[in-house]
C-alpha cells in the first residue's frame, strides 16, 4: 500500500479547499493518506478530519508555523510526518517547501502537476509551451496545481493526533510584514481580472477592482504593471516569474499576452481579454476577445454585471 502525506494548505487561519483537491490527488497514488497541518493551535486540524478518503491527520503544532520560513518549516514537518509520497500545493511557498521536504528525505521532486496518470505524473515545462510526463517509483514529493483535482468532499471522519512540538525550535521568523491587503489571492481565486501596462496608471485598477467586487474576483497584473507601479505588489503579478493560476475564469485587460505572462495563466478554463491592439498576441489564447479600450469595455462590462447580478 503506498503511504500518501499531504501538507494542508491554510488561508486566513482555516484549512483551504485546495486542501481537498491534495487529497484527491493522492488518492490517484495511494491508498492511505495521512493530512499533516502545519499550525500554531492544533484546533484547526479538526477541519481537516472531514476530508473524505484521509486516513489520518497530524497537527503539527510548532511556534515556527506562525510565519513562513522554509528550513524551519521543512525540518519541523520532516519531524512529525510519515514516510511516503508528499503532496504539495504548487503556490509559490509551498513548491518551496516540496523542495525542502525532498532535499531532507533525499527524494526526488516534481513540481505542478497537473495530471496524474497510474505512476505517470505531468507537468507543464518551457513556460507551459510543452508538458513532460515523469515516471515515479518510491517515494517523491510532488506539488499540485491548483484548481485542477476536484476537491474531495468533507463527508469523512478520522482521527487526529496532536504533535506539540512547541519550544523545540532552532530558527524561526518571529514577524513578518505584509502590506495590507483585504483583497483575495489570485492564487486562491476562481475568478481573476487582471491589469496589464494598457490600464495607463495604478490608479486606473480601482476599475477593475469594482468588477472584481462584484464577480467575487480576485485582482492580478503583468509584470510590466508591477514594475512600473510601486503601488501594484508583486503579490499580484501573474506569470512566469509571478504565480501561477488556473481560474474557471480569467480575464485579461491591457496586457499584450507575452509568453512570460501566458506561462501563469493559459491553463484558465476561459480567457477573455480586453485590448485596444486586435493584433495583440493575447487574443490567440482567448475564448473571448473584445477588441476595445477599457476605457469604453469596462464601463459596460460592469453596467451589464450589475444589472445581472442586481
Ligand atoms: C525572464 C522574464 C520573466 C518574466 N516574467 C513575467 C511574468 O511573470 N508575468 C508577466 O506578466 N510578464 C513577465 N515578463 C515580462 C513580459 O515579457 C512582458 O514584458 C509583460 O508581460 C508585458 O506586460 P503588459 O502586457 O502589461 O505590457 P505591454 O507589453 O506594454 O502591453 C500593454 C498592452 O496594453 C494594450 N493597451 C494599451 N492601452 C490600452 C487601453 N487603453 N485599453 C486596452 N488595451 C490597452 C496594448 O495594446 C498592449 O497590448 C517576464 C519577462 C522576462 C524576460
Amino acid at each position: 500500500m503506498t503511504e500518501t502525506v499531504v501538507i494542508a494548505e491554510l488561508s486566513k487561519g482555516k484549512i483551504s479547499s485546495t486542501t481537498n483537491e491534495l487529497v484527491t490527488a493522492a488518492s490517484k497514488l495511494g491508498s492511505n493518506c495521512t493530512i499533516v497541518v502545519p499550525c500554531t493551535e492544533s484546533s484547526v486540524a479538526n477541519e481537516a478530519s472531514n476530508i473524505a478518503g484521509a486516513s489520518k491527520v497530524i497537527a503539527a503544532k510548532s511556534d515556527v508555523f506562525a510565519n513562513y520560513d522554509a528550513s524551519a518549516w521543512a525540518e519541523a514537518i520532516d519531524a512529525v510526518a510519515p514516510s511516503g509520497i508528499i503532496i504539495t500545493a504548487a503556490s509559490a511557498q509551498s513548491k518551496d517547501l516540496a523542495a525542502r521536504l525532498a532535499a531532507r528525505r533525499s527524494i526526488s521532486v516534481i513540481q505542478d502537476v497537473i495530471e496524474i496518470e497510474g505512476t505517470t505524473l505531468s507537468t507543464p515545462i518551457y513556460s507551459g509551451k510543452a508538458i513532460q510526463n515523469v515516471s515515479v517509483s518510491g517515494n517523491t514529493a510532488i506539488s499540485v496545481r491548483a484548481n485542477v483535482f476536484a476537491p474531495a468532499d468533507n463527508t469523512g471522519n478520522c482521527e487526529v493526533q496532536v504533535i506539540d512540538t512547541t519550544g523545540n525550535v532552532a530558527t524561526a521568523l518571529k514577524e513578518m510584514v505584509q502590506r495590507a491587503s483585504q483583497r483575495l489571492d489570485v492564487s486562491e481565486a476562481n475568478i481573476i481580472i487582471s491589469g496589464g501596462r494598457g490600464m495607463g496608471t495604478p490608479a486606473n485598477f480601482s476599475h477593475l477592482e469594482e468588477i472584481a467586487d462584484k464577480l467575487g474576483a480576485a485582482v492580478g497584473a503583468s509584470r510590466a504593471a508591477v514594475d512600473t507601479w510601486d503601488e501594484i505588489p508583486h503579490s499580484m503579478q501573474v506569470g512566469q516569474t509571478g504565480k501561477t493560476v488556473n481560474p474557471n475564469l480569467y480575464i485579461a485587460v491591457g496586457i499584450s499576452g507575452a509568453i512570460q505572462h501566458l506561462a501563469g495563466m493559459r491553463s484558465s478554463k476561459y480567457i477573455v481579454a480586453i485590448n485596444k491592439d486586435a493584433d495583440a498576441p493575447i487574443f490567440q489564447h482567448a475564448d473571448y476577445g473584445i477588441v476595445a479600450t477599457w476605457e469604453d469595455a469596462l464601463p459596460v462590462l460592469s453596467s451589464s454585471l450589475s444589472g445581472l447580478l442586481g
